[in-house]
This record gives C-alpha cells, sequence and structure tokens, in this order.
C-alpha cells in the first residue's frame, strides 16, 4: 500500500525502527516543513533553521520557538476579554445537584409524615 504524501519523508527509513515510531515522525516532519506564520510580518514565510530556530523569509526575522513548530501566539489581553464576553456564564447549580436535593427534600417529607 502507498504512503499518503504528508508520510513520504519516512521513506528513507526502509523497514526499519517499527510502523508507528516512522509514521509519528513522517507527521511531525510533516508539520514541521509547511509554511508557517511570521509574528512580526503575518506572512507564511516560515521556515525552520534548526532546532527551535525559525527565520521569515520575507522580513528575516529570526525568532525562537518550540523544535519541530514555532510557538503559537500567545493571547493579548483585549483577545482574552472577548474571548469572556462571549462565553456562557457557568451554572451554579447542576441539574444533578438540584435532583439529589429535591430527592432528599422527599425523603425528609415522608419522614416527617409518618412521624405524624
Ligand atoms: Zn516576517
Amino acid at each position: 500500500m502507498a504512503l499518503p504524501k504528508e508520510l513520504s519523508t519516512i521513506k528513507r527509513f526502509g523497514p526499519r525502527y517499527g510502523r508507528t515510531t516512522r509514521h509519528k515522525i513522517g507527521l511531525i516532519e510533516h508539520a514541521q516543513r509547511q509554511k508557517h506564520k511570521c509574528p512580526y510580518c503575518m506572512q507564511l514565510r516560515v521556515q525552520r533553521l534548526a532546532a527551535g530556530i525559525w527565520q521569515c523569509r520575507k522580513c528575516n526575522a529570526q525568532f525562537t520557538g518550540k523544535a519541530y513548530l514555532p510557538a503559537k501566539k500567545k493571547m493579548t489581553a483585549q483577545e482574552l476579554i472577548t474571548q469572556i464576553a462571549t462565553q456562557e456564564p457557568a451554572e451554579t447549580h447542576t441539574p444533578a445537584v438540584e435532583q439529589e436535593a429535591e430527592v432528599i427534600e422527599a425523603r425528609e417529607e415522608q419522614t416527617v409524615s409518618q412521624e405524624q
């Protein structure tokens, strides 16, 4: 069976190292060799120079990131505020807790009525 295109880089290993290990490396290398967005000029021109070192081919900026992927952009305060504002308010009582409270109240009423 032919390998998918994103795993074509693992052909160099031949049958060695096991299928799972080879496929994991293939997926990592496929993601690593794609063009990434530059955090300075926002162009898709960033390539990996070495482990953790990335360079933009447009603005020639060099920066550090993760070994196989450039680090994700950190969230700004304004983005965090908009994310919190768009979230729905959390429920104070979960339905399961309310059901348990109703069961406990019903039992207390039964015991009261039996005592009378
Ligand atoms: Zn750039």
